[in-house]
């Protein structure tokens, strides 16, 4: 009998948060040494191929960990934004008249050459973003890979996404996303869209579009036809063009509340559907009866995963009176212990802000803290001398009123408050513009029950933090939001309902 032998290095345990489809996902020994193949100059990706901007101008990506520049990126315009969203309405009709089954396969495609290039993605985005090469390599692009798995696997069977009724594609999107999780956003974005039979047109932060570009070239190698995804790289405003443009059907933000609210306003009496993911501002919630090393792991993750600059961040703890001492002193000492530093260090926890604007704003909030009482704590740590870098912070004394217990920081930045009952820890923790995501630390299910109930929050993560998976829907209340993305929540987002028998 012939023994098989494998071909594949062993697969290395992670260290990051649990792995999603782990099983389809092989590690390299040393992704931080990974080519990340950048190119010096990236264009538009418009109807298939890469083209110049209109307007032929260009601007500078760079490092937020060294302040170095990576590469030149196309300054998309208005007139690019017509260009991307006419290849888009041209692809229209040949894509969403495939099969089902024959579009997943393209989704199937990117995601294994996804796979296939996951090192040199994972150092691209954190050259690019500051984030460490730990979770780039563990969490983004993964995750990302297994958005367009997940979407090609319903791509076959659209007719249970709504049983007895029929979905059908809107025609063009246009989607803008943020600069936190550039590659996740995207997948979150263009996977649901192209499994219904839409047509995309994206824009990327300007701060972090590299990945997208880089993905462009996966989806030419995949032989995705011309138009069916168009990336316009440029500033908000070329955004606003395109979530504006007559030909877009469906807008998909994910963003800031603020430019949330400009662009409803922009197209209030218009017929666009709409989803908006918006900010957070999340309470953390530990009771006297949890695990309490296990409670501070998770706060750890809340707040210090991708420096804080997570729209769930889990940025408001509140902790139990009887314990809060305790789970302060515990949380300074893991505090001590973590690694700020280079991000391409694959022992490093806390990379670089991804910007110096970004590092400017939680400095402001730092100030804002300690201006209006409350008491600052931070880790004696080096930081290196260039980039954009912030040590893990916490605030203790910290009240409601408090502009750090107010507003979304979005950086490595803890406020503490604490609380008696659970009907205080719930009132405290609803006490918020925002309703995005909590988490509730206890021993008790029924307490998990009743808090997930009443919390006015899209996901509530119990004895855990920050678990994200393709088939869980994710998204807000209130001012964060609404419409949901992943699972088949999300893709209700992208078509029409018809019901069967009907045209
Ligand atoms: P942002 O300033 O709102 O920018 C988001 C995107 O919108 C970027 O691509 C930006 O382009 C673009 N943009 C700016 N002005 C625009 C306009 N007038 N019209 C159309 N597009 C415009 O947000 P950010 O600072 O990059 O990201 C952080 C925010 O995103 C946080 O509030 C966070 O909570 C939220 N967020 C939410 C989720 C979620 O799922 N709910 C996920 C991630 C982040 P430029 O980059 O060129 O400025
Ligand atoms: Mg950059």
């Amino acid at each position: 009998m012939k023994i098989q032998t494998p071909t594949r290095a062993p697969r290395r345990p992670s260290t990051a948060p649990e792995l999603l489809f782990g099983d389809l996902w092989d590690y390299d020994p040393a992704p931080e040494t990974a080519d990340p193949k950048l190119k010096a100059r990236y264009d538009l990706f418009i109807g298939g191929e890469f083209v110049p901007p209109a307007g032929g101008k260009y601007f500078e990506s760079v490092n937020p960990a060294t302040e170095a520049k990576l590469a030149e990126l196309a300054l998309g315009g208005p007139d690019d934004v017509d260009r991307a969203c006419r290849a888009a309405a041209a692809a229209f009709p040949a894509w969403s008249a495939l099969p089902g089954r024959e579009r997943g396969k393209y989704l199937y495609r990117i995601a294994r050459l996804l796979q296939d290039r996951a090192r040199e993605f994972a150092v691209a985005e954190t050259l690019d973003n500051g984030k460490p090469i730990r979770e780039t390599r563990d969490f983004d692009v993964p995750t990302c890979a297994a958005h367009f798995f997940y979407h090609a696997g319903w791509a076959d069977k659209l007719e249970y996404v709504a049983p007895g009724r029929r979905m059908e594609p809107l025609g063009v999107v246009g989607q803008v996303i943020p600069w936190n999780f550039p590659l996740l956003m995207l997948s979150w974005k263009i996977a649901p869209a192209l499994c219904l039979g839409n047509c995309v047109v994206i824009k990327p932060a300007s701060n972090t579009s590299i990945t997208a570009l880089k993905l462009a070239e996966i989806f030419q190698d995949a032989g995705l036809p011309p138009g069916v995804v168009n990336v316009v790289s440029g500033p908000g405003s070329t955004g606003g063009a395109l979530m504006a443009h007559p030909a877009v059907a469906k807008i998909a933000f994910t963003g800031s509340t603020e430019v949330g609210k400009v662009i409803m306003r922009s197209v209030a009496g218009s017929d666009k559907k709409m989803t908006m993911e918006l900010g957070g501002k999340a309470a953390n919630i530990v009771f006297d009866d949890a695990p309490l090393d296990q409670a501070v792991e998770g706060i750890v993750n809340g707040i210090f995963f991708n420096q804080g600059q997570v729209c769930c961040a889990g940025s408001r703890l509140l902790v139990h009176e009887p314990v809060a001492r305790t789970v302060v002193s515990k949380l300074k000492a893991r505090l001590r212990v973590l690694r700020v530093g280079d991000p391409m260090d694959k022992n490093t926890d806390v990379g670089a802000i991804v910007s110096r604007a970004q590092l400017d704003t939680i400095r402001g909030y730092l100030k804002a803290g300690v201006d209006e009482g409350a008491e600052m704590w931070q880790p004696p740590c080096r930081l290196p001398k260039k980039g954009f870098f912030m040590p893990p912070t916490i605030f203790t004394g910290v009240t409601q009123s408090h502009r750090i217990a107010r507003e979304e920081i979005f950086g490595p930045v803890l406020s503490i408050l604490t609380f008696r009952t659970v009907d205080e820890a719930i009132e405290k923790a609803n006490n918020t513009e925002y309703g995005l995501s909590a988490g509730v630390w206890t021993d008790k299910g029924s307490r998990i029950l009743r808090m997930s109930t009443e919390l006015k929050a899209g996901v509530v993560w119990a004895n855990t933090y920050n678990k994200f998976d393709p088939a869980s829907p994710f998204g807000g209340y209130k001012e964060s939001g609404f419409g949901r993305e992943g699972g088949r929540h999300g893709l209700l987002d992208y078509g029409r309902l018809v019901e069967e028998g009907r045209p």
